[in-house]
């Protein structure tokens, strides 16, 4: 069986760490019709951090790959930088990743530019790191629409100091900075959630080819032909076609989740498909979860 490996992902700051945020917005954000953040009112880092990392752990669980979070994503604890790296260092990680997005601060050497990617690794890290930095920057360049790429620069090149999470950690690690949240235009990224999952995806195709592990995409990035046109708007339901299937409290097959019995014939309503890295799941709209397996069970509209 091959190797299973291991990514700490590193969710940078936590959400009371002072001075991480973005510019004001100069007028209400709305995302997909919905208002995400009034004018006047500033994002915080961690709110892309969170949200990168958490698409960055589904991502790379899709690609067999385990995952690890450093820091507390529930955002209400700031762990300090020594003590994420001791926890990746004790767990054996691979690599470590840690997502950020940049601010000019007081370096004044950002002042002439303050756009784009940026990806770091420390002063004398290993060759992996930079094998592993330049595929995170060959990704996202080729996936992310970005005005200006820095690509993989040494942590001192810019500020003059190493960064803890990078000199700590005894693995490949590099830290990427999506953007800028002194630009309003990047900055505006940071809560838009494909944006983020698009990013994540983007990192997770750099660790799979770090790895030589195959990148297996969402199912439902699987892009439709023009001449079928994807279908959103029908219920779907779910009939049993075996003699007995069993429902789950929860995503898994676990005989300690199993809650109840259906059996042949029996109809329910489809909430939503779950991928898993087996069998896949259908939720249903009463909130049980059953195999997707057409095996068991067909899918029909009406
Ligand atoms: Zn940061």
């Amino acid at each position: 069986m091959n190797k299973k490996y291991l990514v700490a992902i590193d969710a940078g700051h936590g959400m009371h760490t002072e001075g991480k945020q973005s510019v004001p917005m100069s007028k209400n954000l709305y995302i997909d019709g919905e208002l995400v953040r009034k004018k006047g009112k500033i994002i915080k880092e961690n709110e892309w951090n969170r949200g990168v990392s958490e698409y960055l752990a589904a991502a790379l669980k899709r690609c067999g790959i385990d995952t690890m979070f450093t820091a507390d994503m529930t955002g209400k604890t700031d762990i300090p930088l020594n003590s994420r790296a001791n926890t990746a260092n004790k767990k054996g990680a691979d690599i470590l990743i840690s997502n950020h997005y940049n601010a000019i601060g007081s370096c004044a050497k950002w002042q002439t530019r303050v756009k784009g990617l940026l990806v770091l690794r420390t002063k004398n890290c290993s060759e992996k790191s930079i094998k592993l930095g330049k595929l995170a920057v060959k990704h996202l360049k080729k996936d992310i629409d970005y005005e200006y790429s820095y690509g993989l620069m040494r942590d001192v090149d810019m500020s003059g100091f190493t960064l803890a999470i990078l000199r700590q950690t005894t693995m490949p690690a590099i830290l990427i900075e999506y953007g800028f949240m002194d630009y309003e235009k990047e900055a505006k990224l940071m809560l838009d959630k494909k944006h983020q999952e698009k990013c994540a995806e983007a990192v997770a195709k750099a660790v799979c080819e770090y790895f030589g592990v195959t990148y297996v995409a969402k199912k439902s990035e699987v892009k439709n032909t023009e001449d079928k046109p994807q279908v959103i708007s029908k219920t779907e339901y779910l009939r049993i076609i075996s003699d007995s299937v069993n429902i789950h409290s929860s995503a898994d097959f676990n005989s300690s989740s199993v809650v109840g019995k259906v059996k042949k014939g029996d109809v329910f309503t489809i909430a939503q498909k779950i991928e898993r890295t087996g069998t896949d799941m259908y939720k249903l709209k009463s909130g049980v979860y059953i195999t997707a397996s057409p095996k068991y069970v067909e899918v029909f509209y009406k």
